[in-house]
């Protein structure tokens, strides 16, 4: 049995753990914060309990077949609802596209902006089916050392590689005409941490989940999910050290000897660096033993940080749903404050989660809870004056949209901003969802799994791959834990043999 230490307790981390603890190693898990789930974590206050970070749950096959991993069911941790509308985006006042659960409902809507559009989102669609299927068959549980890994993907690789070398924008535009469809369709790419034309049209594999498996919800919140797997990893032998930053990573002999914290020594076999990876080699490891310099980190493209509201409102709150994309701005103008010049947007697009809609034990009887976010680039100045010169504009455009008051009616509210990632996450340039998955950004162009150079250090998470969002991080820990035990076993043969 060896000893297996993760640094970070995110899903990424968590999902390492209970493969590594399944294997029969003794595993610990030291996170530097106070509560586990990392950007997942949940606070309540006054009544009111939010989910810190994700919100969207897709790729529901993703979670069933972690927990199948261990002879469980999602089910066995949270009861699951799919929304129907899943969502529905604002693009102005009586200019709204929901989107509804069942696909005749959606062809419909379709019709109603676009003559055609649904036998065109019928293809798009059945497109998307065939590069999921691929995708989470053939790619993203790959470890991505190397191209080779994808050398037998013969009857798919045409397909991959036109879909590789457009981008979501131009593929969707062949499709469809009208600018709110066009909004939709790359709307789920949003999720990778670039603008649809900076994204490969592989990607469009999302809209397969997002319009076709549906948008789905947690009872009690997506930090059910971090719940279920902090059971599941205990239940496993797993131990956890909330409050127990890694403060370095000592090597000896081309291999990890032991992690230190403010406290002590800890020995360790192997470990799984799930934290912000930039940190973990910039602060935590020797420049000797480090992946990437940190001219490394600054050249790449980070997805971007975000400004969120956490309220609660004293009152029901009609014409919101549970998930609401408020597109009533202009789009490029905003997605240029993020990824071309990096400034404060000046009217931003939002994006506003009231899970009361859907759930009474996040709210108290007859009020709402929203979580209002606002993608802005990583790395800028952050102040509170800044945080709050959006506040009122924001609410006035939600006011307009359902037409009730909300203003007068809030009874609670925190901000949190690109400070609050760095000290909470060790994030680089306080990024929310880790790096973008452009093209010379995915695979084996990603910062690499291993490092290199100490052969029992692996890192996992949303800044290697597959990349960022709940169920990659998942993937993740289970290919990292896979690569870690591969090595564990092999010394163990090893040492048997001497
Ligand atoms: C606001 C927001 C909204 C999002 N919405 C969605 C969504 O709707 N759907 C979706 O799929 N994804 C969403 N995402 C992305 C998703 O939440 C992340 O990709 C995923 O949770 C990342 O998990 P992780 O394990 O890679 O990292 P993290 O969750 O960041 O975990 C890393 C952990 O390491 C800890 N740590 C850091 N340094 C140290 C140290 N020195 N010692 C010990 N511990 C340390 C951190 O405290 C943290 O707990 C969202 C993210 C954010 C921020």
């Amino acid at each position: 049995m060896a000893k297996v230490s993760i640094i970070g307790s995110g899903f990424s981390g968590l999902a390492a753990a209970c493969f590594a603890a399944k294997d029969g190693h003794d595993v610990s898990v030291f996170e530097k914060n106070s509560t586990i789930g990392g950007r997942a974590r949940s606070f309540s206050e006054a009544g009111f309990t939010f989910d810190m970070g994700p919100s969207w749950y897709w790729m529901p096959d993703v979670f069933e077949s972690f927990f199948n991993a261990f002879g469980k069911s999602a089910t066995d941790f949270y009861h699951l609802q799919q929304l129907d509308p899943g969502f529905q985006i604002v693009f102005g006042k009586q200019d709204i596209l929901p989107v509804p659960a069942k696909l005749e409902d959606l062809y419909k809507v379709f019709e109603s902006c676009e003559s055609g559009s649904s036998q065109a989102l019928q293809k798009f669609l059945k497109e998307a089916e065939f590069k999921y299927r691929v995708g989470m068959q053939d790619l993203v549980y790959k470890p991505a050392f190397s191209w080779l890994e994808y050398a037998n993907l013969d009857v798919a690789r045409g397909m991959l590689q036109s879909n590789l070398f457009s981008s979501v924008s131009s593929y969707v535009r062949k499709y469809f005409k009208d600018p709110r469809l066009q909004a939709l369709m790359e709307f789920p790419v949003l999720f990778l941490g670039a603008m649809a034309n900076k994204i490969p049209a592989l990607y469009t594999m999302m809209n397969y989940s997002a319009l076709v498996q549906g948008t789905w919800y947690p009872e009690g919140g997506m930090f059910k999910i971090i719940d279920g797997m902090e059971n599941l990893a205990k239940s496993l032998g797993v131990q956890f050290y909330p409050n127990t930053p890694i403060t370095n990573i000592e090597v000896e002999g081309g291999a990890v000897s032991a992690v230190h914290t403010a406290t002590g020594r800890i020995p360790t076999d192997g470990v799984i660096a799930s934290a912000d990876y930039n940190h973990v080699e910039q602060n935590l490891l020797e420049p000797a033993y480090r992946n990437y310099s940190s001219e490394y980190w600054d050249k790449k493209t980070f997805a971007p940080s975000c400004l969120i509201y956490y309220l609660g409102v004293d009152k029901r709150i009609d014409n919101l749903l549970h998930h609401n994309l408020f597109f009533d701005a202009d789009f490029v103008r905003h997605a240029e404050s993020i990824y071309k010049t990096p400034e404060w947007p000046g009217e931003p697009l939002f994006y506003v989660c009231c899970p009361s809609k859907t759930d009474t034990t996040v709210a108290p009887a007859g009020m709402e809870n929203l979580f209002i976010l606002v993608p802005i680039a990583t790395g800028l100045e952050d102040t509170e004056v800044k945080r709050e010169s959006y506040f009122a504009s924001i609410i006035n455009r939600i006011e307009a949209h359902t037409g009730s008051s909300i203003a007068s009616n809030i009874i609670y509210k925190k901000n949190y901003c690109l400070d609050n990632f760095v000290s909470d996450y060790h994030a680089f340039g306080g990024n929310a969802y880790g790096l973008a998955n452009t093209l010379n950004q995915t695979a084996v162009l990603k910062p690499s799994l291993r490092n290199k150079k100490v052969k029992n250090l692996f890192y996992t998470g949303q800044l290697t791959v597959p990349g960022p969002g709940v169920p990659p991080a998942l993937i993740s820990g289970q290919v990292a834990a896979k690569e870690l035990l591969k090595y564990l076993n092999k010394r163990e043969s090893h040492e048997t043999l001497v």
